[in-house]
């Protein structure tokens, strides 16, 4: 199967936050994320992109490229996070990732992180949710 080219956003930590004591809420933001197809589905995810220790990746890239261009022991580790929230206007993409503990990939970057780190995801277009209304975009915020 051919993987579709789907470069690699940067995006920074604009804010965290901890709605529970066991959930992280990360903002990101950064001038990637204009105009991210973000929104049409409800499921939309990203998938969070972990180098291995010492690699860099050139910018912009795709995960195509990365497979084809780096030996499979450079490729990134993914984590997938369903988008929580998205502001188009301010920019900020929202998700909510659960602190399993100390063990693991996701959960201990994601309470390490801190406004102004850099983040690097791959935006999804998963399109087996249900698609999203005028309305739906309208309340798409976890705010209220
Ligand atoms: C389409 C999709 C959307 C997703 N959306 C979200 C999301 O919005 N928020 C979110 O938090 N996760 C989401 N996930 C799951 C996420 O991708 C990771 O699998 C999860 O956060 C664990 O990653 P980790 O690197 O912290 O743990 P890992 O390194 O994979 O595992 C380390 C340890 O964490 C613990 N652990 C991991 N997962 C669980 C679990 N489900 N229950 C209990 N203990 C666990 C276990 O002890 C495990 O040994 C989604 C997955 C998919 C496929």
């Amino acid at each position: 199967m051919t993987e579709r080219p789907n470069t690699l956003t940067a995006a920074t930590v604009v804010r965290t936050a901890r709605p529970t004591p066991h959930l992280i809420r990360l903002v990101l933001g950064g001038g990637e994320l204009t105009g991210l197809p973000v929104g049409a589905y409800t499921d939309h995810y990203v998938k969070f992109v972990f180098p291995p220790a010492g690699v860099t990746y050139p910018h912009p890239v795709d995960m195509a490229t990365i497979r084809r261009e780096f030996p499979a022991e450079q490729w990134p580790r993914l984590r997938a996070y369903t988008v929580r929230a998205w502001d188009a206007a301010a920019g900020e993409l929202t998700v909510d990732v659960v602190h399993h503990g100390d063990e693991g990939l996701a959960g201990p970057w994601a309470a390490a992180l801190r406004p102004g780190d850099p983040v690097l995801f791959r935006s999804e277009e998963r399109r087996v949710g249900k698609e999203c209304s005028e309305r739906c975009r309208s309340r798409w915020s976890p705010y209220h």
